[in-house]
């Protein structure tokens, strides 16, 4: 056998504007397709991804291995720990290349390290492929990226990310000169799904408690050609962006941006376009301004790595907080007195998604109302958004935190003004079933404070 090349996707669960999913093709004969299985939060032991989300990544699983399937390839799945099971197959396969887009977040980075540590030899190769821009055309070196979302969006905001790679048809010619190798070591896809535990208690959820979202490369390009073919709702958006559950009010692309079904450039081109077609307005260009953040969170990402773990954040200052178990807990179950706060979480749990609005309120009504460590709620929504994204999950909720990027340093939502505003009718509230709720817990005090 030649010897095979190992593919390793994570967050670019892809075929279509794959770089480096291109140049492993160009550059191997035998390429091994692998994806690492691990449903829980690596920082809290013991949770396990909530059921939309599981639901959600399988789905793009399954779509990506129909994918390689037609290309005569197939999608092999690893569980467990990724470390050994890396090792052992580039023994047995003596493969010396490993293909694997940089990621924020810093397990992955880890697990490489550690792989590379028992194989010297190993040839690692990455590519910013989660990116809108080049690291090559960034203004300054990834370590000096900015601090903060303005001087950043400035210095970017001009540039032209890539156009797209490759697409799959003309990329054909690569795959037809590769051979898939299959190893009786490693679980295809298909037969994982059709055995696996948790992929079979997927099937048994009803059709109507899947909601609007489908995981995939190929629900991911029809959502975004749905939602630009609504121009009435694109040249709105900025106006509409905060609304908490209308259809079309904002893109709702994020599941498949943040898997990698959808790549930030195809998002990007596809606004230009609509531009062209169209007109462009405040509300096109908001369409980027919001995917810069995304842009920001990921370069930051890659240069804070374990930082965006630490209660400190990234500005290295350690907010006062205190662990009440019963307010943490009325929180994760929409039994606070907020029935605003309650809805959310009820909308969260039941889809896997939650308005950009709602994630900002019920953040920050744990952070200053509960005066918890931000992480419990952050990890709360690593369990359950279908489109959990480290750098903008993290990120997001430091900046609330006021340990983050944000230069006025944390961000309080008065929680009756926002419901004021943003449910005036109460119309959300309803739509979710949720009541005020009785937390039972004490008012924090003094003895409670700080524990940090
Ligand atoms: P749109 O308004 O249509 O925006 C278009 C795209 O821009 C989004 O799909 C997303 O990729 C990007 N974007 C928009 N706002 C932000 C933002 N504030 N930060 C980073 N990217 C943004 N987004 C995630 O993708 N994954 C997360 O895990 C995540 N966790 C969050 C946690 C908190 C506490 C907060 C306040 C925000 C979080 N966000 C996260 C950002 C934002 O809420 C979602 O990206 C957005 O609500 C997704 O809906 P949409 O696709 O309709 O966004």
């Amino acid at each position: 056998m030649i010897e095979p090349a190992l593919f390793w996707f994570q967050n670019d669960l892809r075929i279509e504007d794959n770089p480096l999913l291109n140049q492993c093709l160009a550059e191997n004969q035998s390429v091994i397709f692998l994806y690492h299985f691990q449903p829980n939060i690596r920082w809290c032991q013991q949770a396990q991804w909530g059921v939309q989300r599981t639901r959600f990544v399988v789905e793009c699983l399954a779509d990506l291995n129909k994918s390689l399937e037609a290309r005569g390839a197939s999608l092999n799945i690893i569980e467990g720990n990724g470390v050994d099971a890396i090792h052992r197959l580039l023994k047995k396969t003596k493969a010396n290349r490993l293909y694997k887009a940089h990621t924020t977040g810093s397990y992955a980075r880890d697990m490489l390290q550690a792989i590379k540590s028992k194989h010297d030899e190993l040839a690692i190769l990455q590519d910013h492929t989660e990116a809108l821009l080049e690291a090559s055309q960034l203004p300054f070196e990834i370590e000096d990226t900015p601090q903060q979302y303005t001087p950043f969006r400035k210095r970017v905001e001009k540039l032209s990310p890539p156009v797209l790679s490759l697409d799959a048809t003309t990329n054909q010619v690569h795959w037809e000169r590769c051979s898939f190798p299959t190893l009786d070591s490693l679980r295809n896809f298909a037969a994982w799904q059709i055995s696996h535990p948790v992929a079979v208690s997927l099937k048994h959820i009803a059709p109507h408690q899947r909601f609007f979202v489908r995981g995939g490369e190929t629900a991911g390009a029809q959502a975004l050609k749905n939602y630009l073919a609504h121009p009435g709702a694109v040249l709105r958006y900025k106006e509409t962006r905060n609304a908490l559950d209308e259809n079309l009010a904002s893109t709702r692309l994020s599941p498949w941006l943040a898997t990698g079904c959808l790549s930030a450039r195809q998002y990007y081109h596809a606004v230009r376009e609509f531009e062209q077609t169209y007109q462009a307005n405040d509300s096109t260009y908001w369409l980027i301004f919001e995917l810069l953040w995304r842009e920001f969170f990921y370069w930051r990402g890659i240069v804070d790595g374990k930082k965006l773990f630490r209660l400190s954040g990234i500005r290295a200052k350690k907010p006062l907080v205190t662990f009440n178990p019963q307010a943490f807990t009325a929180w994760c179950q929409a039994n606070t007195p907020s029935s605003l706060v309650n809805a959310f979480i009820k909308q969260l749990i039941a889809t896997g998604w939650m308005s950009n609005r709602g994630r900002q309120i019920a953040a920050s009504y744990l952070i200053n109302e509960y005066k918890m460590d931000w992480r419990y709620g952050a990890a709360f929504f690593e369990k359950h958004l279908i489109d959990y994204y480290c750098g903008s999950n993290y990120g997001n909720w430091q900046y609330i935190a006021g340990v983050g990027s944000d230069p006025r340093g944390g961000r309080y939502f008065n929680v009756q003004k926002q419901a004021d505003t943003y449910d005036r009718d109460g119309s959300f509230v309803r739509a979710w079933g949720a009541e005020e709720g009785d937390d039972g817990s004490p008012a924090v005090d003094a003895a409670d404070w700080p524990i940090h």
